[in-house]
């Protein structure tokens, strides 16, 4: 594709390409910020939320046969102006005229965020890893499943577009759609913005994950000593001498007691729900270690 069809159309592209420049610094000078979608080369995006972002669009039957003729459109700069808000994509593209593009993208709801959540408790492990894409195989996967992960489902996208046959997915819907995708390789965070969601919940030790963490350290209450001592990595001292004598029995189980509360305590703030089978690949990481026990006593 792109400029494979001739001389004629080349020169047609190009002279679009200036009137739309013109209308760009028209409105620039009456004060519009104006974001273009600049790609490089041929490949759209580059980074995991852009791609993610494209191939989400790809897998739907419904866009297939639109989408194509969006990659051209955006590659040779007709998105001259892009703006991701809350639920809601803005654009102007350049075709033989300049053409208005809104694409309304129902926000996640919040029981499907809390269970993508739930489900990668414990294993973001900071803001700039999620945000480059660098994060483990099982969260990628829930966070692209078709249907309840982060990318929005046709039915949760409504295009329109300024253009006389925008109803099928014009290409200047296609191309803003793919404009998205590139825009995500330099600001991953609107990913989450669009959909309406608070990026910083995905990580180890935020509110929610801190709200299944008490839940854990609930259970963790009805467990005897020792199964709290495993689970948290700590040595219970009054345990291991063995030679106590009886008269101080009282004293040691109060001190137990006091273990376990703070064993707990500290386990809500720093460990990983020990229950979830997706926590296990960091519980190494993030256990509380054991010299942390004398202080925790005390
Ligand atoms: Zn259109």
């Amino acid at each position: 594709m792109g400029y494979g069809f001739g001389w004629g159309n080349y020169v047609s592209a190009a002279e679009k390409r200036r009137k739309a420049q013109k209308k760009v610094a028209e409105l620039k000078k009456q004060g519009r910020p104006i974001e273009p979608v600049h790609i490089e080369g041929r490949t759209i995006a580059r980074s995991f939320w852009g791609k993610s972002w494209c191939d989400n669009l790809e897998r739907y039957s419904d866009f297939e046969s639109r989408l194509p003729r969006g990659r051209s459109y955006v590659r040779n700069g007709s998105v001259v102006d892009l703006k991701i808000t809350r639920g809601e994509i803005a654009a102007l593209v350049s075709g033989s005229r300049l053409y208005k593009v809104r694409i309304a993208i129902s926000p996640v709801v919040a029981a499907r965020w809390k269970a993508i959540c739930g489900d990668c408790a414990g294993t973001v492990d900071s803001l700039v890893e999620l945000l480059q894409g660098r994060l483990a195989k099982g969260v990628m996967d829930r966070v692209c499943r078709e249907g309840d992960g982060l990318f929005p489902a046709p039915k949760e996208i409504q295009l329109s577009c300024s253009c006389p046959d925008w109803a099928d997915m014009c290409k200047h819907v296609a191309a803003t759609l793919y404009g998205v995708g590139a825009r995500l390789d330099d600001e991953p965070r609107l990913l989450f913005a669009l959909r309406g969601v608070d990026e910083g919940e995905l990580l180890a030790g935020s509110r929610q994950d801190l709200a299944r963490s008490t839940a854990a350290s609930r259970t963790a209450k009805v467990l005897g000593d020792d199964d709290v001592a495993a689970l948290f990595g700590l040595e219970m001292v009054e345990d291991a001498g063995g030679g106590i004598p009886a008269a101080d029995t009282a004293k040691r189980s109060r001190a137990k007691k006091t273990l376990k509360r703070s064993a707990v305590a500290k386990a809500g703030k720093a460990a990983p729900p020990p229950a979830r089978p997706k926590a296990k690949a960091t519980a190494g990481k993030k256990r509380v270690r054991p010299t942390a026990a004398p202080s925790a006593r005390r």
